[in-house]
């Protein structure tokens, strides 16, 4: 009985298999520097999130062992109980400044940021404007609140207002939300025209900067430091885990809201809080951002140099606006044996395929680094050509 009762999940794995959507994991064993150790094999790094190369910065380094001497390994509680760190407040305090906004919140991961968030704010009565190709942890998130989600047209504010205008008037409040930067495409929200609908509708208003923070804005302040919207969103979500190369999330916004999370978001009340070394070792990254914006200056120029090396090339990449560069292929084997003929070349590029991206819109996605030095810009847009001629796809 047992075994027959498990025969659907076989089939389901022999047909992603079968499918080329099989996802296959690498195993790295080095920091995610400019150069990575994959599999047993030293390879250029074009895909991870080290926007800046803080992962394995020695400031950053340093503040988690010093926090770790001083603290110990586990906060052993959660955030309410007893797992309150004064390294936790001193970053809550640090980043709200960085990013101009009255407080926040610091939980275990972007992910579970929107999971915490949403469901305090809206509720069975209520209603979700959201985007067509928002993240899944904001679509998690809102249907974790039990509001009734209504997807408006990527990036299209003329259709978020028909559809305010719709149906807004049957419920008892709204939230719109949407992805500052969408992470597939590397294109970015129209938030001045998002926050103006809003505005008109009293409608909550949230924005996820994940891949925004330590990128966009003065510095890396962020999306909504790019729109010079200080003060306007109500909930600004953020990740640790990507330009700043730690780990954690972030609830960040207006005091009202952060100190209602305080009371209500669950998995800051039910589940471990971040560890010291992971706290301060954001903190440090958040202390290298303010002193300079080197980093970020690096990261633009080195995305210049790479989509316009790809351009000349003859790569489709995509309409990103931001360093996120998609190498557009559209079928998933072909995206798939490119990444592998990469790899074998000394290039570390993923395919991404369905469900991570819509069917037939495969691709390899570039993440340009402010760690990568020009010659290992111009390395890999060798190794891109080279693979791109036998392929067929320039
Ligand atoms: C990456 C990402 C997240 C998840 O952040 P983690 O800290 O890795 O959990 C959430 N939202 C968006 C938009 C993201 O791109």
């Amino acid at each position: 009985m047992t075994e027959t009762k498990l025969t659907w999940i076989e089939e389901e794995l022999t047909a992603l298999r079968e499918s080329g959507l099989f996802t296959h994991l690498r195993i790295i064993d080095s920091p995610p520097g400019a150069w990575m150790t994959v599999d047993g094999k030293k390879v250029l790094n074009l895909c991870t999130n080290n926007y800046l190369g803080l992962a394995n910065h020695p400031r950053l380094v340093q503040a988690a062992k010093d926090a770790l001497d001083h603290y110990g390994v586990g906060p052993t509680a959660v955030r309410t109980i007893a797992g309150t760190l004064a390294v936790h407040r001193e970053l809550e305090r640090k980043i709200a400044e960085f990013k101009h906004v009255e407080d926040a919140l610091c939980v275990q991961s972007g992910l579970i940021a929107n999971q915490a968030a949403i469901p305090p704010l809206v509720g069975k009565e209520d209603v979700i404007f959201s985007d067509r190709l928002n993240h899944a942890s904001i679509i998690d998130g809102a249907r974790l609140s039990r509001a009734k989600i209504i997807v408006y047209e990527h990036c299209d504010p003329v259709d978020l207002e028909t559809k305010v205008k719709k149906h807004l008037h049957n419920y008892r409040r709204g939230l719109v939300v949407s992805d500052g930067v969408f992470s597939m495409d590397g294109d970015i929200a129209p938030l001045d025209k998002l926050y103006a609908v809003a505005e008109k509708y009293g409608l909550l208003t949230m924005v996820d900067d994940a891949h925004g923070e330590g990128v966009l804005g003065h510095g890396g302040r962020g999306i909504v430091d790019h729109f010079g919207l200080h003060g306007k969103f109500d909930v600004e979500i953020g990740t640790f885990s990507k330009a700043f190369g730690v780990s954690g999330g972030m609830i960040a916004g207006k005091k009202v809201i952060v100190d209602y999370m305080r009371q209500k978001a669950r998995p800051f009340l039910f589940s471990n809080a971040v560890t010291a070394a992971d706290s301060a070792a954001c903190l440090a990254a958040i202390e290298v951002l303010s002193e300079s914006t080197e980093l970020v200056d690096r990261l633009w120029q080195n995305t210049e140099l790479f989509k316009d090396g790809m351009q000349q090339l003859g790569f489709d990449v995509g309409h990103s606006v931001t360093p996120i560069t998609p190498v557009m292929l559209g079928d998933v084997k072909l995206a798939k044996e490119f990444s592998r003929k990469l790899f074998d070349e000394g290039v570390f590029a993923m395919a991404l395929g369905f469900p991570t991206v819509p069917q037939g819109l495969a691709r390899i996605r570039v993440m340009v680094s402010a760690a990568l030095s020009t010659d290992d810009l111009d390395f890999g847009l060798e190794k891109f050509a080279q693979i791109g001629k036998e392929l067929g796809v320039i």
